[in-house]
C-alpha cells in the first residue's frame, strides 16, 4: 500500500486521512519531520497558511518539505497548502515551499461569500466536480512548466507542475475521491 503523509500541524488534516484510506491507501498524520523519510507522497491541506508557516517554523521543517518537493515524490496542496507551494503570494515579499511556479492570490474570491461550492470541470479527471471553496485563493499566473487543470468563474483553480498538483478548493470535504485518486497515481 502508498502511504501518504498528510502534513498536521494546522487544518483540514482528518478529513484528507478519510479521504486516503477511502481510496485504499495509508494515510499517517505527519507531526514531525523524520516522517517524511516513510512516505510516498505528501498532501498539504488547507487551514490558514499563515498559522502553518509559523508550525512549519517552530518544528523546523521547512527545509525538509523542500528537499521532499525535489526529491520528485508527489505532493498535492490544497487551499492553504496551494499557498504553501507557490513560489509568489500576491502582496506578499516571502514565499513558503516554493516549489511550485506559480503565482498565488489569498482570499480572492471575495469576502461577501466566504464560501460556496461549485461544480467544476478538471482536465481528463471529472466533468462536474463537487469544488468546495472557503476563503479561497486563486492562481494569478502560471509559468511554462504548469498545466492547468481547473478554472472556476474564469479564474484558475486547479493546477499541476510534473509530481506536484495544487487546487484552491478542499477535495476532501466531499464524497468525491477522483482528485486524491488521481494524485495517488502519480506515485
Ligand atoms: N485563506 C486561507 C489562507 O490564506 C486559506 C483558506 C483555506 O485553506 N480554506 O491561508
Amino acid at each position: 500500500t502508498k502511504k501518504i503523509g498528510v502534513l498536521g500541524l494546522q487544518g483540514a488534516v482528518r478529513e484528507h486521512i478519510q479521504a486516503i484510506e477511502a481510496c485504499g491507501a495509508e494515510g499517517i498524520v505527519l507531526k514531525k519531520k523524520e516522517q517524511l523519510k516513510e512516505i510516498d507522497g505528501l498532501i498539504l491541506p488547507g487551514g490558514e497558511s499563515t498559522t502553518m508557516r509559523r508550525l512549519i517554523d517552530t518544528y523546523d521543517f521547512l527545509d525538509e518539505l523542500k528537499d521532499f518537493a525535489a526529491s520528485g515524490k508527489p505532493i498535492f496542496g490544497t487551499c492553504a497548502g496551494l499557498i504553501l507551494l507557490a513560489k509568489n503570494i500576491v502582496g506578499q515579499d516571502v514565499a513558503h515551499i516554493g516549489a511550485m511556479d506559480i503565482t498565488v492570490e489569498r482570499n480572492s474570491f471575495g469576502r461577501q461569500r466566504e464560501s460556496f461550492e461549485e461544480s467544476v470541470r478538471i482536465d481528463g479527471i471529472a466533468e462536474d466536480f463537487p469544488a468546495v471553496f472557503i476563503r479561497a485563493p486563486h492562481i494569478v499566473e502560471t509559468g511554462k512548466e504548469v498545466k492547468v487543470l481547473a478554472e472556476c468563474r474564469g479564474r484558475i483553480v486547479a493546477v499541476q507542475q510534473g509530481n506536484i498538483l495544487g487546487c484552491s478548493f478542499h477535495p476532501e470535504l466531499t464524497d468525491d475521491t477522483r482528485l486524491v485518486e488521481y494524485f495517488l497515481n502519480l506515485i
